[in-house]
């Protein structure tokens, strides 16, 4: 897994970070080649397959915890700003793309 794919994600923006007002409950998003793919840095979790798998077989943390973490870090992602009336919907939208 290279740095290249991490820096192509900050780069094209792709790791997003919905904030819900006035809760500010947060959740990070990547979007990825098929789909959107949702993450939760502090619980180390990622929906997709390879994140899955990974950790079955003691791998380390896929691509997209990666660039979270880096985007957190370098304070990159782009914020969405959403209302706490669009949560649930929100939510039922990530889960049926997985
Ligand atoms: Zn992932």
């Amino acid at each position: 897994m290279s740095d290249e794919k991490i820096d192509s994600v900050i780069s094209e923006n792709r790791v997003k970070l919905h904030v819900f007002e006035p809760s500010q409950r947060k959740i990070w998003t990547v979007v990825g080649k098929e789909k959107e793919y949702w993450l939760d840095p502090e619980a180390d979790f990622c929906s997709c397959a390879s994140y899955y798998f990974g950790k079955m077989e003691g791998k380390g943390d896929c691509y997209h915890l990666k660039s979270v973490r880096l985007a957190q870090k370098e304070n990159k992602a782009e914020i969405i700003k959403f209302s706490d009336d669009e949560f649930v919907d929100f939510i039922a939208s990530l889960a049926m793309d997985f």
